[in-house]
C-alpha cells in the first residue's frame, strides 16, 4: 500500500459522473463472487463503481470519444486517473469492464443499491432505476469498507405498480418476468421498446434522475443489437 487509504476521496470520480462507490473486504465476500476474480487472494478490497443520474452521460458527451464503447472507455480512464491521484503506487486491477465473470447485481445487492424491479433492472429509493454498474476494481490497500446503503425497495410501497400495466408485451407480473415475451416484442418493427423500456420509464420513483432520451436510446439500442445478433 503506497498511501494513506483512510484518506482517499472519491470527489474526482463524483466529478466524472461516477458517483456511486462501494468498497468490500474481499475476504468477507461470498466465495462464489470472490474466487473467480481473485483466485490467488492477491488483493484485499473490491471497489464497485456506478453512476446515478445524468452526469456521467454529460461528461462522456463532453469528452467526445469516438470509440465503439465510449462509456466504458471514459470509465476506464477516469478510474485509472483516480487511482493515480488517490493511491499512487498501489497495486490494483480492473475486472469490469472486461471479460471476467463479475456478479454485478449480486454486488449491487450487497451494497444496498439493487432491489429487484418487475422489469428486472435494479431500483432503489435514491435513484429509482436510473443507475448502473460501471467498474469493478480489485485493490491491494486497506480501504475502509462502505456501510450498506440503507432503504427498502420502493416497490414494496408501490401499490399500483404502473410499470407492470405499462409493458406493451405483457411481460411483467408481480412475481415473474417473461424474457421471451420481452424479446419477441422488442424485435417487432412497430415495437415501442426498440430503444427504450416503456415499463422502466413509467416508474414514478426519482424521475429527476431519469436519463435523457439519447442515453436511454444508446443503452437500449445496444441491447437490441445483442438480441438481434444472438436470439
Ligand atoms: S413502478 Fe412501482 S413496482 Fe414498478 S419498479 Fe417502480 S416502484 Fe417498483
Ligand atoms: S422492454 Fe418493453 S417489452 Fe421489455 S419489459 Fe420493458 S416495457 Fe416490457
Amino acid at each position: 500500500m503506497a498511501s494513506d487509504a483512510e484518506a482517499v476521496s472519491f470527489q474526482r470520480l463524483d466529478d466524472a459522473g461516477l458517483n456511486l462507490h462501494a468498497v468490500f473486504d474481499l475476504a468477507a465476500l461470498p466465495a462464489e463472487l470472490r474466487a473467480p476474480l481473485d483466485p490467488d487472494r492477491r488483493y484485499r478490497r473490491l471497489l464497485l463503481v456506478g453512476h446515478g443520474g445524468r452526469r456521467l452521460w454529460e461528461r462522456v458527451q463532453a469528452a467526445g470519444l469516438a470509440s465503439e464503447h465510449p462509456i466504458d472507455d471514459f470509465t476506464r480512464a477516469a478510474v485509472a486517473a483516480w487511482f493515480a491521484a488517490q493511491l499512487p503506487g498501489c497495486a490494483w486491477t480492473l475486472v469490469y469492464p472486461g471479460d471476467a465473470p463479475v456478479g454485478l447485481q449480486a454486488l449491487g445487492r450487497l451494497a444496498g443499491w439493487h432491489h429487484e424491479s418487475p422489469f428486472r433492472v435494479g431500483v432503489n429509493a435514491d435513484w429509482g432505476s436510473w443507475f448502473a454498474y460501471r467498474a469493478v476494481a480489485l485493490v491491494d490497500a486497506d480501504l475502509p469498507a462502505t456501510p450498506l446503503q440503507a432503504g427498502a425497495s420502493p416497490c414494496l410501497s408501490c401499490d399500483d405498480r404502473p410499470c407492470i400495466a405499462a409493458c406493451p408485451a405483457g411481460a411483467l407480473s408481480a412475481r415473474e418476468f417473461s424474457l421471451q415475451k420481452c424479446i419477441a416484442y422488442r424485435r417487432r418493427p412497430d415495437s415501442r421498446c426498440r430503444v427504450t423500456c416503456v415499463a422502466r420509464t413509467s416508474c414514478p420513483v426519482r424521475p429527476e434522475h431519469r436519463y435523457d432520451d439519447a442515453q436511454i436510446a444508446y443503452s437500449y439500442s445496444r441491447s437490441l443489437a445483442m438480441i438481434e445478433k444472438f436470439c
